[in-house]
């Protein structure tokens, strides 16, 4: 122990009260225990806490209070910016807090904070229920809400934030608190997009949205010489599109040889969220008729299936840095710099993905949420990752000046799930651009009230002050 101010007896105690387990450098489990999915954040806590149970939460602000240790949350360790550890400070790990309630009459789902999306579409699916959340089933629900939600149901039924009915959180003070829309509402505006600023979040209940047993979902895949007549398609395509259908276009090298060979592909990537598989194969059709692909791999498909499809493109402990903006239109100019863009890539691990937005999550009111900008009609997240630090300095620069050459064609925006921490070098988070003047004086009212001290501020932080 390096920290002269825990004494031994102190965390004795400690470990005698928690449900679950103690980590510190002593322990085997220490290096395991860690790590995060981005290997590039490689931080040494003083102390890990595996919580049990919930009740472990109270006892972990309590020590880190009382010692003065900076705390740092985690649920998936899916979090691209790495703020879940921390140097020499105390890090919770509710990953094994996990619990899952599924009201299927009221469709509704409560979970606890370190369940997984692959365990949540499980559970739902049985139910022929869905909550919308991201694409990737090892990421952790509780980052991935407290900042947003994007995924293969966003325009069919919205962010996982604009699902989200009702929170139950620990204060930094240890207060239990409920937020609902009768009990703290504003509570529960601040969490739909503000991050863990506020207290640590014990449970989540979301609204859960009917699936058919299975999704018509698939990708349309395009060598180089089509990716311009592609995305001119997609233009016409996402203008008029239902929101059943939800579209992810990728411009990926593939991980490994394939039909096409090794080359970059752009792959059209889509869900139809509704059982008449017939009007979205129709749907489809009008993409198709537009942009021949060269390869199309198309199926009904079950939702927990189609959710974990790319696991394993998205390793744990790869070394990543991902950058992201919003913009309106894919005009001809853009299209050229992304055809350009796409020409780049060179190493497995380097893509784009660009979402269509609209649809349920663009009529959610604005100020409805404090999710920073919902206005656009695309999102781009331009993101790297690879294996060798050798590496980092040329990657992360490619990923940085395709984010510039891309805005200045883009109205801009930030969505902060999809960001790497960039502090010290390039300013790092400037949350009041981010989040606009009104919403970030509604964040920062409630950052004085629940967590005065910014005791929680490892995370993309609301200053107190603000
Ligand atoms: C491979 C991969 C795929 C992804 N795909 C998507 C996607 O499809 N859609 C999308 O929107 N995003 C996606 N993301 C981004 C993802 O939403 C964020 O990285 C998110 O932070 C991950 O949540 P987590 O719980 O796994 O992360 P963690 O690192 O565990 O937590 C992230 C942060 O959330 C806060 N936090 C966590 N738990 C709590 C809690 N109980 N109470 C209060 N605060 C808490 C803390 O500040 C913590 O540092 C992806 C990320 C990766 C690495």
């Amino acid at each position: 122990m390096n920290n002269p101010l825990i004494s031994i007896a102190n965390l004795r105690s400690l470990g005698a009260s928690l449900s679950g387990t103690l980590v510190t450098a002593a322990d085997h489990e220490y290096d395991d225990a860690r790590a995060l999915w981005n290997a590039m954040i490689d931080r040494r806590p003083e102390l890990i806490i595996r919580a049990g149970e919930l009740t472990d939460i109270p006892l972990a602000l309590d020590f880190a209070r009382s010692h003065h240790l900076p705390l740092a949350v985690r649920g998936g360790g899916h979090n691209v910016a790495g703020h879940g550890t921390v140097d020499r400070g105390l890090v919770l790990d509710l990953r094994a807090c996990n619990k899952i309630m599924v009201n299927p009459s009221l469709r509704q789902v409560s979970t606890g904070p370190g369940t997984l999306l692959g365990e949540l579409d499980q559970a739902t699916s049985a139910h022929g229920l869905a909550v919308p959340v991201g694409v990737i089933s090892r990421t952790g629900i509780a980052g991935l809400c407290l900042g947003g939600g994007f995924g293969w149901l966003t325009r069919a039924h919205g962010l996982t934030v604009d699902n989200l009915i009702a929170a139950e959180m620990y204060t930094p003070s240890g207060e239990k608190v409920r937020a609902d829309a009768r009990e703290n509402p504003e509570l529960l505006w601040g969490l739909r997009g503000g991050g863990g600023n506020f207290g640590i979040v014990a449970d989540f209940t979301f609204s859960a949205h009917t699936l058919p047993e299975t999704v018509l979902a698939g990708n349309l895949i395009y060598r180089a010489a089509h990716w311009r007549g592609a995305l001119h398609a997609l233009r016409d395509w996402a203008a008029n599109l239902p929101d059943a259908m939800t579209v992810i276009a990728t411009a990926l090298v593939p991980p490994e040889e394939w039909e096409l060979g090794t080359d970059t592909i752009l792959a059209v990537g889509f869900v139809w969220a509704d059982p008449d598989h017939a009007a979205g194969s129709a749907c489809v059709e009008r993409f198709t008729e537009l942009a021949p692909p060269d390869v199309q791999d198309v199926a009904a498909i079950s939702w927990p299936e189609w959710q974990s499809s790319m696991d394993d493109v998205f390793p744990k402990g790869v070394r990543a840095y991902w950058k992201n903006t919003g913009f309106d239109s894919l005009d001809d100019d853009t299209i050229a710099l992304l055809v350009d863009k796409a020409t780049q890539l060179t190493w497995p691990g380097t893509a784009f993905d660009l979402h269509v937005m609209g649809g349920a999550m663009g009529r959610v009111a604005e100020e409805a949420t404090a999710f920073p900008d919902r206005s656009s009609a695309f999102w781009i997240n331009i993101y790297g990752f690879w294996k060798e630090q050798a590496q980092d300095a040329h990657h992360r620069e490619f990923i940085r000046g395709f984010h510039r050459d891309m805005s200045a064609v883009a109205e801009g925006g930030e969505y902060l799930n999809f960001s790497s921490t960039d502090a010290p070098t390039t300013g790092g988070f400037d949350a009041l651009a981010v989040y606009g003047e009104q919403k970030y004086a509604r964040l920062a009212a409630l950052k004085r009230r629940y967590d005065p001290h910014n005791e929680l501020r490892l995370n993309h932080n609301i200053k107190v002050t603000g």
